[in-house]
């Protein structure tokens, strides 16, 4: 049985030099420690193999996408923990000063909420004006754009569109529609 874990180190450059040029495209940096980096390439490679998704290397999937969503690398909780504490959970996306060597990092509390906590469908905006078009947000870095389905891929974090959330419903407002 295929526990996922094969090696390809071919691949495995492949997928770090993407990584790499998208996260140098979309503004963020890679932790400074290559073969750590490399490491977790591996690992996400793992889970691709494993469940057929970009799961977490740090985190427990669980196989069901529906359910890691919001642990698909780049997680959701990316963005607020380089904020907050300069790098990712697992430490792969790392902020400007780590990267430059000025902040160092210490160990990353666990932002994901307890299962059974998580929210799984959109957010709910009020007191706006209903918009003529639908608007959308990425869950990754909270990009908003308003068009009649998600982009493919966002333009700011490169997050795959189905990690887009309805943000506010578009299109003119009819009785018992909110
Ligand atoms: S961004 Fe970091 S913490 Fe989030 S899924 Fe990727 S490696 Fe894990």
């Amino acid at each position: 049985m295929n526990d996922g874990s094969a090696k390809n180190p071919k691949e495995a450059d492949l997928f770090y030099e993407d990584l790499l040029a998208r996260s140098k495209a979309s503004g963020y940096h890679l932790n400074p420690d290559t073969g750590f980096v490399r490491a977790l390439v591996e690992g996400l490679l793992t889970n691709i193999r494993r469940y057929g998704y970009a799961a977490c290397p740090c985190r427990l999937a669980s196989g069901r996408k529906e359910d890691d969503m919001d642990i698909i690398c780049p997680c959701d909780y990316r963005d607020a923990d380089l904020g907050e504490h300069g790098s990712c959970f697992c430490a792969l996306y790392v902020s400007q000063d780590v990267a430059q060597g000025t902040r160092s990092l210490a160990s990353i509390p666990e932002r994901r909420p307890a299962e059974g906590s998580r929210r799984r469908d959109s957010v709910s905006v009020t007191g706006i004006s209903r918009p003529s078009l639908p608007v959308w947000r990425c869950r990754v870095c909270g990009y908003l754009c308003a068009r009649e389905t998600p982009p493919e891929t966002c333009p700011i974090c490169r997050a795959a569109g189905e990690r887009f959330e309805l943000f506010l419903q578009g299109g003119p407002e009819q009785a018992g529609i909110p």
